[in-house]
């Protein structure tokens, strides 16, 4: 059985908002091959996408989406402002530059793609989203790779608190400590690199509950995400698997099959360290 849009649950966003849980994520999707790529995740039914200026593909996802033919209403459009732009001013233009690739009108969801605690700036860039909220130019602000105190900072400096912080989570990198810590602040966790980048599909624990369901391990890591009420953006440039990753709403991973996949924690981040990453 295929999916279909309207199996896709939405989560309320602490400003309003709502986000459809499962979206497409671009991440190095090379410019040439994003449109393609995202009008077949529109064709499957796909509804969010996840993109980044830094991903350099920004004006091929709207691309996309203007040719879909979709409502600018009915697609729901996350991207964000990379380390180069820290600062209040620089991060107001980055948003400007973002939109005018983009030609999407408004961002539903803009980030902070990571904190560069080393510059000292993330506190100034989200007072900047603060303002492009309140103009209008994005719906809703949030952060990634936001560790504790980097979210408590912002937070006792502004009063605002981000609706999401989109961070590393995936089997081997669960982030309970911070998973909890989003909870107590009613902040949403989007989970990136949710398959780790495919590492975690031929675990024979995650191969095991496929079986059993007769899913795909990958079907079965996204339904784990989907339970634990995370918010996810798999990519992939395979129309077969862009199809496979939205169907996800017939089965139910039970008590149990939710407590193997916990047991797989390594504490393995595949990433960079949010602490120390500075990267350009
Ligand atoms: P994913 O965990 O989504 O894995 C993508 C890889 O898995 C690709 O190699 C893809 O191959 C493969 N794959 C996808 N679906 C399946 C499947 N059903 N079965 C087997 N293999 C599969 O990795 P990403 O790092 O791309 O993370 C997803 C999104 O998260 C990004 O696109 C981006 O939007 C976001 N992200 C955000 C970051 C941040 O700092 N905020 C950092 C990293 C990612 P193929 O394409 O060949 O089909």
């Amino acid at each position: 059985m295929s999916a279909s849009i309207d199996q896709v649950p939405t989560i309320a966003l602490r400003d309003d908002g709502q986000i459809p849980q499962l979206g497409f994520g671009v991440f190095q999707i090379p410019p040439a091959d994003t449109v393609e790529a995202t009008t077949v995740a529109l064709q499957a039914g796909y509804r969010h996408i996840d993109t980044a200026a830094a991903y350099r593909n920004e004006a091929e996802v709207g691309q996309a989406i203007h040719a879909s033919g979709l409502d600018r209403g009915d697609v729901f459009v996350t991207t964000k402002c990379f380390n180069d732009h820290h600062g209040y001013e620089q991060a107001k233009h980055a948003c400007k530059e973002s939109l005018d690739r983009l030609e999407t009108g408004y961002i539903d969801l803009y980030l902070i793609h990571w904190p560069v605690p080393s510059q000292d700036k993330f506190v100034d860039t989200w007072k900047a989203f603060v303002e492009l909220q309140q103009e209008g130019l994005v719906r809703s602000i949030g952060v990634s790779n936001f560790q504790p105190a980097h979210l408590h900072r912002i937070i006792e400096e502004t009063g605002v608190t981000p609706s999401v912080n989109q961070i590393e989570l995936h089997p081997r990198f669960q982030q309970a400590g911070l998973r909890r810590e989003h909870e107590d602040l009613g902040i949403v966790t989007e989970a990136w690199s949710p398959l780790a980048q495919g590492a975690v599909l031929d675990d024979p624990e995650i191969t095991d509950i496929a079986k059993a369901h007769d899913k795909t391990p990958g079907q079965v890591v996204l339904r784990w995400h989907v339970q634990l009420g995370n918010v996810v953006f798999p990519k992939s440039v395979t129309p077969e698997r862009i199809e496979e990753n939205f169907d996800l709403f017939d089965f139910h991973l039970t008590e149990e099959e939710m407590g193997r996949i916990e047991a797989l924690d390594a504490g393995d981040r595949t990433g960079p360290d949010p602490d120390t990453f500075v990267r350009p």
